[in-house]
């Protein structure tokens, strides 16, 4: 599918996009620090919303890391709908993340939100998070497609898969080609989930692009109990990795609690996972390993 079109009289030809399927037949395979995505193993990334305190994240982290989880998410960065909402304990949090990070020896995703933030996430974090409400900022993708780190670029919440793709690029056509597309629902007319999870995205994205695809099934109902379900349905549609909120408490958490799994739903969930998985030709991991 030609994804480029052409407008006006002065038709010129269409390019080949730098993420198309034909420059990598074999799909690309990002690397966040030893963990590869895009290759036999469905990757687990789960953690809480936010990072809140000290407690809370490092009890997170190693109760993930425990049932393979095998990168830790958490904002400290947080894109609120109202600016009366927690918005995240910024520095502080992404101290707590290096900190987490040191202890666990998980690699660390965490959302970026501005281009004055890319160099100071950069430095601490392992794999920089473009959130959907940013899919469309061109300049902070010019920006992390300066940087050397991977991407995890989510869907904005209206986007086409076209307009998706073409995010994409625009972080490949500064030499970054280490990006990881996340299909976290889309806003339909459907208001009983939060948004619609659109898991023929997956397929779609495998064919039109070469980089690996991931699936946010928090996001993607807002609802813990239908996390399982819908991670199960992602890998059997091919997805390279799922992204999972996590909380120990969630009636507590500042933010997303209502689609925060606790511990023992994410052992199950994990358990599930890996049956299907197997049933794909793929894995997920049991435990990941952590620092001696
Ligand atoms: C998140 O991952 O916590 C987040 C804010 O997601 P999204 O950008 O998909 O809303
Ligand atoms: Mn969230």
């Amino acid at each position: 599918m030609d994804i480029v079109t052409t407008s006006g009289t002065h038709a010129t030809p269409a390019p080949t996009l730098l993420t198309n399927r034909e420059n990598h037949p074999n799909g690309t395979v990002v690397n966040v620090n030893g963990v590869e995505i895009g290759g036999p193993e469905v990757v687990v990334m789960a953690g809480p919303c936010a990072v809140e305190n000290r407690e809370q994240i490092l009890e997170t982290a190693v109760a993930v890391q425990a049932d393979g989880a095998r990168i830790l998410r958490a904002g400290a960065y947080k894109p609120r709908t109202t600016p009366y909402s927690f918005r995240g304990l910024r520095e502080e949090g992404l101290e707590l993340l290096a900190w987490v990070r040191n202890e666990t020896g998980l690699p660390v995703v965490t959302e970026v939100m501005d281009t004055r933030q890319v160099e100071q996430v950069g430095e601490l974090a392992d794999m920089l998070q473009i959130g959907s409400r940013n899919m469309h900022n061109y300049s902070l993708l010019d920006e992390v497609g300066l940087s050397k780190k991977p991407v995890l670029l989510k869907r904005g919440m209206s986007a086409t898969i076209h307009e998706f793709v073409l995010s994409a690029e625009y972080i490949l056509k500064q030499g970054n080609e280490q990006v990881v597309l996340c299909e976290r629902g889309i806003r339909t007319f459907e208001n009983s989930t939060r948004n619609t999870l659109d898991l023929s995205a997956v397929p779609m994205l495998k064919k039109l692009t070469h980089l690996p695809v991931v699936v946010d099934p928090s996001h993607g109902t807002g609802h813990w109990w239908m996390v399982p379900a819908m991670s199960r349905a992602a890998v059997a549609v091919g997805a390279d990795g799922l992204l999972v909120e996590v909380h120990c408490t969630p009636e507590d958490a500042l933010s997303d609690g209502s689609q925060s799994l606790r511990p023992e739903h994410f052992h199950l969930m994990m358990s599930e996972a890996r049956s299907v998985a197997s049933a794909v030709g793929r894995e997920v991991a049991s435990m990941s390993p952590q620092p001696d």
